[in-house]
């Protein structure tokens, strides 16, 4: 990039109004006194390739890419890390000075640093993790807890071959639990997360029984609209500790900033106030 060119950056959806990004990054540049726009693009499927070639012409230096591109930019994207294949979904892209477009996958990140900040006290290897939903979150989600070293993943999704291939793709590590006796795994977890996009505004309740869970036991939600989910207020009432989904939203956009704009930026309260703004 020379020297007076500002770099642009931005998000790509179908819908996007209702993405909190903006507002998360023009809060850092505005920190951090950096010269930078962050914007939100309404982009339909078909012209996804023709706008992702013409973007880093136009100063462009990469974009966030959601709901429903996330799998389709791996055909886009000239290079694309392990991870992201292994998730078989990309969030964040990267358009370099050759010019080939780099694609990651840094919401396993997001997720692991949100449950790091927020419940401090959970060791990964101390026992199995309950995950909740099969589709693009938890595979990212299930990737970084792998990572992570968590002995053992049970997971339950409404559509079991969906989990089934889950654990195929990752491995003997997971074991899959039928949607309608997750209740009664949860009393073996020491961590329970729902990745489903069930008791957000919106969609329906998640209604598996919660009695099971123990008391201390870490409980996250990856939805985070509304931020205290029944979810999470029915588990804070049994004496589990509860993480929202925002910090997840917050750290996933640090590794991306930081190579957009050439500056680590720090999640704290102020982030947090800006994303709910
Ligand atoms: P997705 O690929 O469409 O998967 C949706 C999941 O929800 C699937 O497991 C699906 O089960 C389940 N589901 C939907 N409706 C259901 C119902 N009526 N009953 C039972 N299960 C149902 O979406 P995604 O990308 O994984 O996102 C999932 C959620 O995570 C969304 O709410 C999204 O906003 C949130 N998210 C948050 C962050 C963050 O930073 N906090 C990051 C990524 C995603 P089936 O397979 O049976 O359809």
């Amino acid at each position: 990039m020379s020297l007076n060119k500002i770099p642009l950056a931005g998000v790509i959806g179908s819908p996007i109004a209702h993405s909190k990004s903006p507002q998360l990054h023009k809060h850092w540049l505005k920190t951090y006194e950096m010269q930078g726009f962050y914007i939100p693009m309404d982009i339909p499927s078909a012209d996804l390739r023709e706008v992702l070639l013409t973007l880093p012409k136009m100063g462009f230096v990469g974009v966030n890419i959601t709901i429903p591109h996330k799998e389709a930019v791996l055909e886009i994207a000239d290079l694309i890390t392990d991870r992201a294949t292994l998730i078989g979904a990309a969030n964040t892209l990267i358009f370099r000075k050759d010019g080939k477009i780099h694609a990651d996958n840094t919401d396993g990140y997001g997720f692991l640093e949100n449950l790091k900040t927020g419940a401090p006290q959970w060791v990964p290897q101390a026992g199995p993790a309950v995950v909740l939903g099969a589709g693009g979150a938890a595979r990212a989600v299930v990737a970084s807890l792998l990572d992570a070293g968590v002995p053992e993943i049970l997971i339950s999704n409404r559509t079991r071959v969906r989990a089934d291939k889950l654990a195929a793709d990752f491995g003997q590590r997971l074991k899959v639990v039928d949607w309608v006796q997750a209740g009664n795994v949860l009393e073996e977890a020491v961590l329970t997360v729902n990745t489903t996009s069930l008791g957000m505004i919106g969609k329906p309740e998640l209604r598996v029984p919660l009695d099971g869970l123990r008391k201390g036991t870490v409980v996250t939600d990856l939805v985070y609209a509304p931020l205290q989910t029944n979810f999470l207020r029915e588990a804070a009432a049994q004496g589990c500790v509860t993480v929202d989904g925002l910090g997840m939203l917050l750290h996933q956009a640090v590794p991306a900033f930081e190579r957009w704009f050439g500056q680590r930026p720090v999640v704290d309260s102020a982030t947090r106030a800006a994303a709910l703004r």
